[in-house]
């Protein structure tokens, strides 16, 4: 998969995706990511890429021009799937970061200061939002999409780490983790999981994912239950 991002500040972006399990897909190559700062495509002189707001009001707001030119240069771009950053769109979640990890490119574009010129928007195919609240820039947000995205990827993650059972795959919350010792200041593993019974443990983690959805999720409690009813 390759991930082309279009920012203002490629350094909040590229510490970040030098480390861990993005750091190693990059350098295994099973993702190519480029950083891309859009202020090189100004044509002001002094690489200019915002201006005041028609009607007046607080805060600068980023022109087309350097974010369309920058997008048409990216190479491939007609084929990539084009998002763009912004609190107004859709609420990201575990299913979006699934069909995303199946494209071949992404191109993420991060706004900042007030936001964009509003006739940017034709120009992409997808607007994510990662929650309601408002964040100084997009590159955060560009980071959550591109690392919940990039561990579906078929072999980014160790073979003995599995993704199928984590949180809102299947639309519960993941079953509680013990490791050793086997009590820790008053606290227990539970027994069924010293057992060394395979489908007991089964049983019970699932029982486990399905109580602590109900407990600390009911909404998707209600549409597991639904799920349930109609297949
Ligand atoms: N004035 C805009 C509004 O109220 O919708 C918010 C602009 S915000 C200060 C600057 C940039 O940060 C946005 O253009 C977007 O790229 C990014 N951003 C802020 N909050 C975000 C969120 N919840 N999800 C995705 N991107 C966000």
């Amino acid at each position: 998969m390759k991930i082309t991002v279009l920012t203002l500040f490629p350094d909040m972006i590229k510490p970040v995706i030098s480390q861990s399990i993005i750091g190693r897909a990059i350098y295994e190559k099973k993702l190519q990511i480029d950083v891309i700062d859009y202020r090189t495509f100004s044509l002001n002189k002094h690489h200019k890429v915002d201006d005041t707001p028609y009607g007046g009001g607080a805060g600068m707001v980023l022109q087309a021009e350097p974010v369309v030119r920058a997008l048409r240069a990216v190479e491939g771009h007609e084929k990539a799937l084009k998002i763009l950053m912004t609190p107004q769109g859709e609420p990201y979640k575990q299913s979006q970061a699934k069909a995303l990890s199946k494209a071949e490119h992404l191109i993420i574009l991060c706004g900042h200061y007030e936001g964009f010129d509003e006739r940017i928007r034709p120009y992409f195919d997808q607007e994510i939002s990662i929650g309601d609240y408002v964040l100084t820039g997009g590159e955060v947000a560009a980071l959550v999409v591109i690392d919940s995205t990039i561990r579906l990827i078929p072999g980014v993650l160790n073979k003995d780490a599995s993704h199928e059972e984590d949180s809102f795959s299947d639309g519960l919350l993941e079953y509680p983790h013990y490791t050793r010792p086997p009590v820790y200041e008053g606290q227990a593993v539970p027994d069924v999981l010293l057992s060394g019974h395979h489908q007991a443990i089964a049983s019970w983690r699932r029982a486990e994912s399905i109580k602590r959805t109900r407990t600390r999720r009911p909404d998707l409690y209600e549409a597991y239950l639904k799920r349930q009813k109609n297949p």
